[in-house]
C-alpha cells in the first residue's frame, strides 16, 4: 500500500478508469438503485483515485463508500480505456445522460 500523497503524479493528472457493468451491483446485499430514476443495473463504474463512484445511464452519479478501490481492482482488472477528461470520457461512454431510461436487452 503506497501513500496516496506521495504519488508524483497526483497534482499533475487524474485518470479516470471506467469499467461498464451491465448487471445488478450488490456490494452491501441488495442491489444498488439509482437515487433519480430508480434503475438497478446497467451502471459506469468509476475509478477516480481512490475513490469509486456510480453513473448511471441518466447521468446520475454518487459515491458509492461500499466499493472500494480494491474491490474495483478485484472485479475490473481491465479496464476498458482510460481518460484524462471526464466530460469526454462520459460522452465517448454514452453516461452523459443522452440515453436516460435507455436498458438494453
Ligand atoms: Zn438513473
Amino acid at each position: 500500500m503506497t501513500n496516496p500523497g506521495s504519488d508524483p503524479n497526483e497534482h499533475h493528472r487524474v485518470v479516470i478508469r471506467a469499467v461498464p457493468h451491465p448487471g445488478e451491483l450488490d456490494a452491501r446485499g441488495i442491489p444498488i438503485t439509482c437515487p433519480n430514476c430508480r434503475a438497478r443495473r446497467d451502471w459506469l463504474l468509476l475509478n477516480v483515485r481512490h475513490q469509486v463512484f456510480v453513473r448511471c445511464r441518466c447521468a446520475t452519479e454518487w459515491h458509492e463508500p461500499d466499493l472500494t478501490r480494491a474491490y474495483f481492482d478485484l472485479h475490473f482488472t481491465a479496464p476498458e480505456r482510460e481518460w484524462d477528461d471526464f466530460d469526454a470520457a462520459m460522452r465517448a461512454l454514452a453516461y452523459d445522460g443522452l440515453l436516460a431510461g435507455t436498458t438494453w436487452s
